[in-house]
């Protein structure tokens, strides 16, 4: 009788639990991009929070200037993507860790840059575009509730939020919590391909050249030192990514080459 219980509830977990991304993929989904969106807003501040105090924040006005006059450009294609998330809080900010080569995004457009990854990589506007254009492309496809629906859904997750709380000493619970842990997990694969895919689109449309995504991702294998980059962690690497965005770049060329003002999102 248990066994047959357990075994409905997870067949209800199935079917209210699958959602559609914007390629077509089939994604978990326990979490209500709502809920995620609002645990990820409490999440980010008190993420930026220990950065803050130590002023390391934004507090390179030039570096600044560079992400913030970049983003505004894509975030501004993101919305003609997908118009709802004009009304998303949409946030970046740039933290100063020289060592850290790394970039994240949450639910409703809550994204963190750290100075490691422009230095280290010496990246271009076209390429830190790209960047960018990926990590925006994770929040309009939801791939943060997913990933925090994967976390939520397992034993392991549940005994994870448990175990970090005591350990990052974050004050949150709940689904805020796993909003942050969200972060902290790899993606899938697909859904790496799904952000590549559509954060080229979205540079492209924004007057970023597709082509840079190529020595981005040739840029991002070569540095290390100590270890693979900290973005590789949580952004796995697809199979054939560099040929599969050398695949796009025809498709993209027109939206690069197109004449004309681009549209600005006021950050
Ligand atoms: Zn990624």
């Amino acid at each position: 009788m248990k066994k047959q219980y357990l075994t409905f509830i997870f067949c209800l977990v199935l079917i209210i639990g699958c959602a559609t991304s914007p390629t077509g993929r089939r994604q978990l989904m326990i979490v209500s991009e709502e809920t995620a969106i609002s645990a990820s807003k409490q999440a980010y501040v008190e993420m930026l929070k220990p950065y803050e105090q130590e002023g390391k924040v934004d507090n390179d006005p030039a570096l600044k200037d560079r992400v913030y006059r970049i983003t505004e450009r894509l975030i501004a294609q993101a919305i003609r993507m997908r118009p709802e998330t004009e009304k998303w809080d949409w946030s970046i900010k740039i933290i100063d860790d020289p060592k850290t080569v790394n970039a994240w995004a949450m639910a409703g457009g809550k994204m963190a840059l750290y100075s490691g990854l422009v230095i280290q990589l010496k990246t271009t506007d076209d390429e830190l575009a790209q960047v960018l254009g990926h990590e925006i492309a994770h929040a309009l496809a939801n791939h943060s509730a997913e990933k925090m629906s994967v976390a939520m859904a397992t034993t392991v997750g549940v005994v994870a939020v448990g175990v970090a709380t005591d350990r990052r000493g974050l004050a949150l619970t709940g689904a805020a919590l796993a909003a942050a842990l969200a972060v902290q997990r790899p993606n899938s694969r697909a859904a790496e391909s799904e952000a590549d895919r559509i954060g080229i689109e979205l540079a492209a449309k924004a007057g970023y050249d597709p082509r840079a995504a190529i020595t981005l991702w040739q840029k991002m294998a070569q540095v290390g030192g100590k270890g693979p980059p900290e973005f590789f962690s949580t952004h796995p690497s697809p199979e054939n990514r560099e040929k599969k965005l050398a695949g796009y770049v025809p498709e993209m060329m027109p939206y690069y080459e197109q004449k004309g003002d681009r549209p600005i999102y006021r950050l």
